[in-house]
């Protein structure tokens, strides 16, 4: 059985889903060929203040953006970011030192776009290690340029610009290798009846039914968005439900489930079923990360997007406009009124948004990324194994 360790953390939900993906997919094609393990590397082995950059995350992109659109762009300057990577590496060395004891892995996969420099500089200038190290890049198009690293032996990325990125970056064809992203394959075009799963949710059958998400964090005006959309959709041509799933944001969960509403409203803090509450749903209202984008294209659900995080989701808008597969507005009283007239007048395009988003979605994605990492392990232990 040959180890595997993922590096994630969780700065927004999209990299713990991820890994969790990998997971799951090497799970089911390799069964136990596979140990699978993944860590949190900056909460759990560094110290502070690298073991903050999580909260700091948090803090940072729901109360603070513009500081975070000034990180983003100084991120861009090589100038800023060597010294600064550099910095985090000496930090964060005996942390690290301390997981590769622990897990002694066969092969290190990273799902962060802080995770290259640092744990590639140790394993292979301090440790003189040569297992396989592979990025799986999380974001699907506007991919920051510290995900990037030459030295990785594969790094897999899911969208023509974010290989275009990558060359810019310095890595070779040989190197690169374009997909999907890693989805969990619980999200499926088929996932099961849409009003049988609403039942099973306990939600009412037969309304139309919007699924209205902030990202791991619950972040963004979804308050605001959930009222309008509420007030609106209420007797306003076929009947219909509102799910607000807030994720880890617990003040908005307990906002919106002390609120009255004028239709059938379900609210829900961190869910482990989404592919469950997407198949149940008719679309999907949310910022544009790359993970909830991902899902809903294979799950063909439309996609309303009411705003994106500065830098990394900036290129996710004009992929779903661009594609038809969704709209764009972060005003509360239009995004309501787009919903209207989806459930109303224009179901046709609903219709044929939808199905244009399952043709987009790459369900198959996540699978080609475990068959190929275990072909580069293979390709890699075979000489040792012949002598
Ligand atoms: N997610 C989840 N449960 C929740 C909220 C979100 O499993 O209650 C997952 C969602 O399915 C997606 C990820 O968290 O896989 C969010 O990733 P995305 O890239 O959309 O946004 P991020 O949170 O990383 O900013």
């Amino acid at each position: 059985m040959q180890r595997l360790l993922i590096l994630m953390s969780d700065t927004g939900g999209g990299h713990r889903a991820s890994a969790q993906a990998l997971m799951a997919a090497f799970t089911e094609r390799f069964g136990d060929r596979f140990q699978v393990q993944m860590i949190d590397l900056w909460s759990d082995y560094t110290p502070w203040p690298i073991n903050q950059i999580p909260k700091s995350y948090r803090r940072l992109v729901t109360d603070y953006l513009w500081l975070w659109k000034l990180a983003w762009r100084t991120s861009e300057q090589n100038a800023i970011t060597g010294p600064g990577l550099r910095l985090i590496g000496r930090l964060a060395q005996g942390g690290m030192r301390r997981a590769f004891d622990e897990y002694q892995p066969d092969a290190v996969i990273s799902v962060h776009p802080l995770m290259q420099h640092a744990p590639l500089r140790l394993l292979r200038h301090k440790l003189g290690s040569t297992i396989p190290f592979v990025t799986v890049v999380t974001d699907l198009v506007s991919a920051a340029p510290v995900w990037y690293h030459p030295q990785v032996d594969r790094c897999f990325v899911a969208s023509q610009e974010a290989m275009r990125r990558a060359k810019a970056a310095g890595l070779t064809d040989e190197q690169i290798y374009t997909c999907g992203l890693p989805i969990r394959p619980a999200f499926a075009p088929s996932a099961g009846d849409k009003a049988e799963l609403r039942l099973s949710l306990g939600l009412e059958r037969e309304r139309m039914t919007a699924l209205l998400v902030g990202g791991g964090e619950g972040m963004g005006p979804v308050a605001g968005i959930a009222r309008a959309v509420a007030a609106r959709l209420t007797g306003d041509g076929r009947p219909a439900q509102l799910v607000i799933i807030c994720g880890r944001n617990e003040a908005l969960r307990r906002e919106l489930a002390a609120q009255t509403w004028p239709l059938p409203v379900r609210v829900e803090g961190f869910v482990q079923n989404m592919p469950e509450w997407m198949g149940a749903s008719d679309c999907v209202v949310t910022k544009a990360g790359p993970g909830t984008i991902a899902e809903a294209l294979i799950c063909g659900l439309p996609i309303l997007l009411t705003g994106f995080i500065p830098g990394q989701e900036e290129g996710n808008v004009p992929f779903v406009i661009e594609n038809q597969v969704g709209a764009y507005s972060d005003k509360p009283s239009e995004i309501a009124a787009i919903l209207s007239r989806w459930f109303g007048p224009a179901q046709a395009e609903l219709a044929q948004m939808s199905e244009r988003a399952k043709a987009l979605g790459r369900p198959q994605a996540t699978f080609e990324i475990v068959e190929e990492i275990a072909r580069l392990l293979e390709e890699r232990t075979a000489p040792d194994r012949a002598g």
